[in-house]
Parts: structure tokens; C-alpha cells; sequence
């Protein structure tokens, strides 16, 4: 069987953790999660019999996916979904930099609402200019969820439907990502 992933979320249904499908099943039978979503076709067999496979499970865990204060450059990424805030184009990894909106030497810093995913085009372009990020939203995201964007392109398209409704928004699958 592909990989297929298992969306956890916490208490308050907010998601925090991404697992693989054999854990899941393992914490349904422990009694130790509540099934919230099945996978629409997908069946585990055993010899004997067959399996509905969760998808979305709720723990009672209070966890979730914290934002640190300070950003590195590949959560500012993350959170931009790759694309140049200035042109909106899908970025490949030697086009990815990271543009101060208020430049340093106007005493912009390296903070969440400051910084932004840059093409090395605009970057150059734009220099010592301040110009408004149209592409995206330089806010501190109340989740950054890298263990879901690291398995994000792995997810098979009923999956992914699924979770949608469960992801904040800056997380839903982007097509051609
Ligand atoms: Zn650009």
C-alpha cells in the first residue's frame, strides 16, 4: 500500500500532528484516538476481514503546533507557500530569498510581519524601495505546520480534500505546489 497519512488534532480539534496510516489504525484499536474522518475508499485488509482507515483523528492531547517569535527564513517560506510576494510566482529552491518589506537600512527587522518570500527578480528590483506584498500575508500564522508540508505532497487527492477542512487556511493544498 502507498503511504497514506493520518491528520491528529488536539483537544480543541486543532491540528498538530501528521502520522502514518499503521500508527493510526494502532491508536484506534487502543482505544487511544477518536475516529473523526475515514479515507472515502481506502481499506486495510487482513486475511479475514477489512478495515476502514482513519484519516483525521482527534487525541485529547493539548499540544499544538506552535509559532515561534522569531522566524527562520524556511518558516517565512512555509508560510508564503513559496511564492515571490511581490509577482506571486511559485519559487524553485535557488530562486527562494527573503526580502526585508521595510528595508535594514530603514530599520525594518527581521520579524513575522516584516519579512517576506522574494524572487531574486523583485529582490533586485525593488532594492532600497518599500513595496506591499500582494502574494501574501507577512503575519505570524497561528500554526506553522512543517510536519504536514514536509509529507504535503505525498497526500493523495481524497485525503487531502478531507483535511482541507480541518487546515488553516495558509496550509491547504496549493495546486501546482
Ligand atoms: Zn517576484
Amino acid at each position: 500500500m502507498d503511504k497514506l497519512f493520518c491528520l491528529v488534532l488536539n483537544r480543541a480539534f486543532l491540528p498538530f500532528d501528521v502520522i502514518p496510516w499503521e500508527k493510526a489504525i494502532t491508536l484506534e484499536w487502543l482505544g487511544r484516538c477518536l475516529v473523526i474522518e475515514y479515507h472515502p475508499t481506502r481499506r486495510v485488509r487482513s486475511p479475514s476481514r477489512e478495515y476502514p482507515l482513519p484519516i483525521v483523528v482527534r487525541v485529547s492531547s493539548i499540544r499544538s503546533t506552535m509559532v515561534m517569535e522569531r522566524p527562520t527564513r524556511m518558516m517565512i517560506h512555509y508560510r508564503d507557500n513559496f511564492r515571490c510576494a511581490y509577482c506571486g510566482k511559485t519559487l524553485r529552491d535557488n530562486e527562494l530569498t527573503i526580502d526585508h518589506v521595510v528595508p535594514r537600512s530603514k530599520g525594518g527587522k527581521w520579524t513575522w510581519e516584516n519579512l517576506v518570500t522574494c524572487c531574486v527578480r523583485c529582490n533586485r528590483a525593488k532594492r532600497q524601495e518599500i513595496w506591499v506584498p500582494t502574494y501574501t500575508d507577512p503575519v505570524k500564522p497561528r500554526f506553522l505546520f512543517t510536519r504536514y508540508l514536509k509529507v504535503a505532497r505525498l497526500i493523495d487527492p481524497p485525503t487531502r480534500e478531507v483535511w482541507n477542512q480541518y487546515l488553516p487556511s495558509q496550509h491547504r493544498w496549493v495546486v501546482g505546489r
